[in-house]
């Protein structure tokens, strides 16, 4: 069984639009395009049983409709769905009140399209907020392609918040792209073996070696098989987890069981 913790879909009125803005913005080129039929049909053909869609509010405005769409369609055909908040939403209580009603597992937060700093303190209410109602949070980390210039999720602002929230965050926050995009010496040097899991989205091409290292450092107990599909082929990514020589415990933890424990907390 595999779980593709990480992976992004468009509503299929705009998929072909907000994917020509992100490969514009981010000088990527997608795997699959960014509709929901498409991420099913690489699902079957990279071999994965179940996916996690992030979505991310870019304006308050979209929160609602995002999250009555995940909501909807949450758990269908082994795709779930995180919700989606932003920090000018005016009700933040309200927000996390429906994606927890909605029986999403957590939220996800992208600092760098909502223009906030990580360790900004309208996050960190969000984080505490989302946290104390048993929700899990996923952010993206390190640099962001369509930003280059401004890392808004460093691996020292994680610590910053961290040892701000202390116990009340333990093992609740999720760090995508294992702790810091492009950053792996300062994520594996700063992060590996903190209270928090990992998702292996987008990095594992990049720099297999010092994926490895992160990984057995902040040990599989707490990392999330990801892609980042479609920006990436889960498939591929697949091979270079088996290629790194964990034993069949740690890669079922990694591809799935880490996973579990996460979604089946989601009511
Ligand atoms: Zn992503």
């Amino acid at each position: 069984m595999i779980t593709d913790f990480h992976t992004h879909s468009f509503p299929d009125k705009i998929a072909a639009k907000s994917m020509a803005f992100l490969v514009s913005a981010g000088g990527l080129q997608p795997y699959r395009d960014g509709t929901l039929g498409s991420l099913k049909q690489t699902m079957k053909t990279d071999g994965i049983d179940r996916s996690v869609v992030l979505p991310v509010a870019t304006s308050a405005k979209q929160e609602r409709t995002i999250n009555e769409l995940s909501k909807q369609l949450n758990g269908q055909d082994g795709i779930f769905f995180a919700g989606a908040v932003h920090p000018d939403c005016g009700d933040v209580e309200g927000t996390l009140d429906f994606i927890k009603d909605a029986g999403l597992f957590g939220i996800k937060l992208h600092p760098d399209y909502q223009g906030v700093d990580f360790d900004d303190e309208r996050y960190v209410n969000i984080i505490e907020q989302a946290v104390r109602r048993g929700l899990y949070v996923i952010t993206h980390a390190g640099v962001d392609v369509a930003f280059r210039d401004h890392v808004h999720c460093t691996p020292d602002m994680i610590l910053s918040v961290l040892s701000e929230l202390g116990g009340v965050i333990e093992d609740k926050l999720i760090l995508a792209h294992l702790g810091g995009y492009e950053m792996p010496d300062e994520a594996l040097e700063k992060l590996a073996g903190k209270p928090v899991y990992m998702d292996t989205a987008a990095v594992l091409k990049l720099y297999p070696e010092k994926c490895r290292r992160i990984i057995k450092k902040h040990t599989p107990d707490k990392i999330l098989f990801a892609s980042d599909s479609p920006w990436d082929s889960p498939g591929d990514f697949v091979c270079i987890i088996r290629s790194f020589g964990f034993s069949p415990g740690d890669e079922e933890k990694i591809f799935n069981g880490n996973a579990q424990r996460i979604l089946g907390t989601a009511v």
